[in-house]
């Protein structure tokens, strides 16, 4: 459930009408709803033991007013860069709060980490492990450390954001496991506090989760027997949320909370969970306005003012997004059949193919839904386009959380080289 409906005939976001803000802020931008987050956030953290850390996935939405949000909900971070590192910590997240994932983690970001006092770095390989050795022991310190460990399983979701099978470049594979913790344990820079395994994203099914989980379960025995401290389980994200109203909805937090309950019984570990659009896809919105109705031979073409440098995920993921008109349509309109197309000179701009929608007109408005995870994290400035601005919603507040750059900001980025001046 969100908070972005009809009121008096307006596409809104809680009590502010989307028409409004697109007068205000200018076309395309995206809108988050707080309450929408909110309720996400508090949702799933219902769902699971109350002790449980729920780190957000920054890479989702990375918006310091989406991240402060969270975070005075008790949401910690999980983050993938230095980059994110420092956007959590300016959104006020405690560092004991957040958890350092990804597979390319450089010695500076090590340092970064380690300097702020972060709850947990989730390593995915020994030469890894090694660099964060050294970085520890030069500093003092000593590395709390997950390793994470790819179950093999698969996740049966899209082939590029699947994660845990042997395919990826993900994790530790399962078989090394036991080696690898005997490896860690001589590392006098680093503490294993635990396991960390992350699947995929948009996954709809809980048999993977489940499979995974046990994996998980089962290696923290064994390597508990082998004398390792572990006392937490980092679980990761990847829980799917509904992108088409009427399909067959994914599992809701309450049945994945009682299977992870179920599955991690008896194992005495504080758990940590990383999800990222469970909480924010349904949060947000891209608005943007129509340009032109452009008939071709075969199709027509709904040429909005967003593009794929805006919004990459149809192009990306194949993905399905919800196109909505601003104003409410009557009921039982006659629907066209169009391709939603942007401005971009590629083919793949497309955001819906042959999608039948009431009857729209250069200057109408339209709402994208589920943008709100990967969607301006993911934006550029290809084709010279300043990204879409973000704004968030409030009850009947707004505020812009994020300006369009002008062009002359665009431009000023690059610099001409000396031998060129003149
Ligand atoms: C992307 C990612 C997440 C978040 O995934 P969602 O599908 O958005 O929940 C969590 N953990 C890791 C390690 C990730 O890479």
């Amino acid at each position: 459930m969100n908070f972005f409906s009809y009121k008096d005939g307006i596409y809104s976001a809680e009590d502010v009408p989307l028409d409004r803000l697109a007068e205000e802020v200018g076309t395309p931008f995206y809108c988050y709803s707080s309450a929408t987050l909110e309720r996400h956030y508090r949702i799933f953290s219902q769902a699971l033991p109350a002790d449980s850390l729920i780190a957000f996935s920054v890479k989702a939405n990375g918006n310091l007013g989406v991240l402060k949000t969270l975070g005075r909900m008790g949401a910690g971070a999980d983050v993938v860069s230095g980059g994110e590192l420092k956007k959590a910590r300016a959104a006020g997240i405690a560092a004991d709060k957040i958890v350092f994932s990804g597979v390319g983690k450089t010695k500076e970001e090590m340092q970064l980490a380690l300097a702020e006092g972060i709850f947990q770095f989730n390593v995915e390989s020994e030469p890894e492990l090694d660099a964060l050795n050294a970085v520890a022991l030069a500093m003092g310190k000593q590395a709390p450390v997950t390793l994470r460990i790819n179950p093999d399983v698969d996740a049966k979701t899209h082939a590029k954001i699947t994660t845990g099978t042997s395919e990826t470049k993900f994790g530790i594979p399962f078989a090394h496991a036991r080696e690898a913790y005997g490896t860690a344990a001589k590392l006098k820079g680093i503490a294993i506090v635990g396991i960390d395994v992350h699947i995929g994203s948009q996954i709809t099914d809980l048999a993977p989760f489940e499979a995974a989980f046990r994996r998980v379960g089962e290696l923290a025995q064994t390597l508990r027997a082998d004398g390792h401290a572990i006392t937490r389980l980092d679980l990761g994200g990847g829980l799917g949320v509904p992108y088409i109203e009427d399909n067959q909805p994914p599992p809701d937090p309450a049945a994945y909370g009682a299977m992870v309950t179920r599955v991690t019984k008896g194992l005495d570990c504080r758990l940590i969970f990383e999800p990222g659009r469970l909480i924010a896809a349904n949060a947000g919105v891209l608005v943007t306005r129509v340009i032109y109705v452009k008939r071709g031979d075969a199709k027509t073409f709904l040429i909005v003012d967003a593009g794929m440098n805006d919004l990459i995920r149809p192009a990306l993921y194949d993905s399905h997004h919800e196109i909505v008109p601003l104003r409410e349509p009557v009921p039982g309109a006659d629907r066209v059949t169009y391709d939603v197309v942007g401005p971009v000179c590629e083919t793949s701009d497309l955001f819906a193919g042959a999608r039948a929608l009431p009857e729209l007109k250069p200057g109408d408005l339209v709402a994208i839904q589920s943008a709100g995870a990967y969607g301006a994290v993911m934006a550029s400035s290809y084709n010279a386009r300043p990204p879409a601005a973000e704004v968030l919603v409030r009850g009947p507040e707004w505020a812009i959380v994020r300006a369009r750059l002008t062009h002359e900001q665009l431009i000023a980025q690059d610099h001409i080289p000396d031998w060129l001046v003149g």
